[in-house]
């Protein structure tokens, strides 16, 4: 396996939740020599500088700042993946033996996929400490809990086409009731704390399994949470290894995606735009010059594409069909769910051509509408030149996805050259 698919997986395997991404983030930036800027507080910037923002512990906005810019250079991933979240006081008894946990979807998840697995959990739990609430990130990385299925024997049907019913279906086994196990006991052990100062959970299942690297030629790449981790790390890396030139850089890890972005910390936010807002206000920037600034800014939303699936080729396009390992894939819709025109496409394939990154396309079959993305949600708040693109997976909202081993490599490629391009767009022509 290549260093580069070693990193990414060490990043999912200790990112379980957005919140932990963000703080696996925020230490990758810390250790760049990135300072924090807090929103409570006045920011005083220096050019250049290497800033970056949290918002609810679980997105990031990273800023790299040249000593002089007329632009922003933004790419934008999401920290959130499809999964099961805890209740507050889950634990609900079945038959008079079982103890299982209940729990409410978060995003649209291939249901299946979680079925038969030892489950883990996660997230961030409010604690009582010296008169203080404190927020802790919590992982209980051990074989803890599993869905069962049902027996075919039980279910002759249960290879025909399945529903599943959120209310019994997908209710993971605990223990046995006889235990009286809580899980807040679990969680007080872990955090070192009394069961009592739990105050309150955001909570989600995790997946124990690693990811790997597989096939004859060791092509592909599995894990949880490719969609998105992959983009972000991808993207990260790319930021970090470009360093600012002469348009400022920005790296975006929006939380909330899998929900439609609708929260404080999502893409449909203002987070980013007060971000923006306060960095050339604190330069001394006017109003009118934060909008000239926008104008020769550009945006590259990353989020993964189906790639055409071994068993079901007639789901994909019959033109824009991207392949596992093919290269960077920028996506295309004619109602807009997808940034992507052709001035925003012309300038990353030229940009991604001279620095020898492969690039596909993707568009859904024209009968099979597609979700939506942070791009056109981002674009509502910060009005920049903007494209889609995302690397191909199979199995996308799987709890275990599949992906190109090589392509990770290809995203960080082609955003370090679009991090270090100046990309000047005229009336007279394109400069990159
Ligand atoms: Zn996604």
């Amino acid at each position: 396996m290549n260093e580069r698919n070693q990193e990414l997986l060490e990043f999912i395997a200790a990112s379980p939740t957005a919140f932990h991404a963000a703080e696996n983030i925020e230490k990758t930036l810390q250790r760049a020599g990135f300072e924090r800027l807090c929103e409570g507080h006045d920011w005083h910037l220096t050019l250049p500088g290497k800033y970056y923002v949290v918002r609810n512990g679980s997105s990031v906005i990273a800023l790299d700042l040249p000593e002089r810019f007329e632009g922003f250079h933004l790419m934008a991933a999401h920290t959130d993946s499809p999964s099961f979240r805890l209740r507050e006081q889950p634990e609900t008894e079945s038959a008079g033996l079982y103890t299982r946990l209940s729990v409410e979807k978060y995003g649209g998840m291939l249901c299946s996929s979680w079925l038969d697995r030892p489950l883990g959990v996660a997230g961030r739990v409010l604690v009582r400490e010296e008169g203080k609430l404190v927020t802790r990130l919590v992982h209980l990385d051990r074989d803890l809990l599993l869905i069962p299925n049902l027996a075919i024997h039980m279910d002759r049907s249960a290879n025909d086409g399945k529903s599943y019913d959120m209310r019994t279906d997908m209710l993971p086994l605990f223990a046995l009731s006889s235990s009286g196990a809580k899980l807040d006991k679990l969680l007080a052990a872990e955090l070192g704390c009394a069961e009592e100062d739990i105050v309150s959970r955001e909570l989600s299942l995790c997946l124990r399994e690693r990811g790997c690297v597989w096939g004859a030629e060791e092509e592909f790449i599995s894990a949880p949470h490719l969609d998105d981790l992959q983009c972000v790390f991808g993207c990260l890396q790319g930021f970090l290894q470009a360093g600012a030139r002469e348009k400022a850089a920005v790296f975006c890890a929006f939380d909330n995606e899998e929900v439609g972005s609708g929260t404080r910390q999502g893409a449909d936010s203002a987070f980013l735009e007060d971000t923006l807002v306060r960095v050339c206000a604190a330069l001394g920037k006017t109003d009118a010059q934060y909008r000239a600034i926008l104008a020769h800014s550009f945006m590259v939303s990353a989020d993964n594409a189906h790639a055409v699936h071994p068993n079901h080729p007639e789901y994909a396009d019959t033109c824009d069909r991207p392949v596992l390992n093919g290269g960077v894939v920028i996506k295309y819709n004619a109602n807009q769910r997808y940034t992507t025109d052709a001035v925003s496409a012309a300038v990353f394939t030229e940009l991604c051509r001279r620095a020898g990154v492969p690039v596909q396309r993707y568009s859904n079959r024209p009968d099979i509408p597609g979700g939506s993305t942070l791009g056109h949600i981002s674009m509502a708040h910060v009005a920049v030149r903007m494209l889609d693109i995302g690397l191909a997976q199979l199995a996308m909202h799987s709890a275990f996805e599949t992906a190109g081993a090589r392509d990770t490599e290809a995203l960080v490629r082609a955003a370090a050259a679009f991090y270090s391009s100046a990309c000047r767009i005229t009336s007279d022509g394109i400069e990159l």
